[in-house]
């Protein structure tokens, strides 16, 4: 059988807005999630294609008080199983529980959890994508040099001053964001042949 030239390619996704509905409030229980509808199939299809993906998520309704960190894993390894039985994969969840007076260094638009997962995976970011629906993970994904797509339709976030014109594609869901990042990486695989 001929050698596959898959690479292994990352694919960073935020959580809420892009895999499921984001909530009014916060997913604060299993019952309040419910997946976006291209979601479960785009993460198929991700997987298939040999991208790793990796979930980078604010949840910063622990250190509101109005959760607890177990309940937050709890909700993440339900999503994990969903995803599995439908033929995908999530390779790893890196999430902030910090509220933006914490000042941790974690929090999106803040790059700590990108850098967590690069050394865990040791990952090259300029390699990667990231999939969020705010400009705060555009404005975090210029920092670290992951290169953003965008889903319209993310709640506006003071103190951002990027603009939609700083990702690299701006769609309306996952599915539109997974057909353009992987019809460049293939075309990245054959100019770089
Ligand atoms: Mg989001
Ligand atoms: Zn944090």
């Amino acid at each position: 059988m001929p050698q596959t030239n898959k690479i292994k390619k990352v694919l960073f996704l935020d959580r809420d807005g892009v895999i499921n509905v984001e909530a009014d409030g916060y997913v604060t229980d299993w019952k309040e999630f419910e997946f976006l509808p291209d979601a479960l199939d785009t993460i198929r299809r991700a997987t298939d294609e040999g991208y790793r993906i990796i979930v980078v998520s604010n949840q910063s309704a622990i250190n509101r008080g109005l959760c607890s960190r177990e309940t937050i894993d709890e909700i993440m390894s339900n999503m994990v199983e969903k995803v599995e039985a439908h033929g995908g994969k999530i390779k790893d969840i890196f999430y902030c529980p910090h509220t933006p007076d914490d000042k941790c260094k974690c929090r999106k638009p803040e790059p700590d959890l990108f850098f967590q997962a690069a050394e865990k995976y040791n990952i090259k970011l300029t390699n990667t994508w990231f999939v969020g629906d705010k400009l705060t993970d555009v404005a975090v994904a210029m920092r670290v040099g992951t290169k953003p797509i965008l889903i319209r339709g993310g709640k506006p976030v003071p103190g951002i001053t990027v603009t939609e014109e700083d990702a690299v594609k701006v769609v309306n869901n996952l599915s539109e964001a997974f057909d353009f990042l992987f019809a460049m990486d293939k075309l990245r695989l054959v100019t770089d042949a």
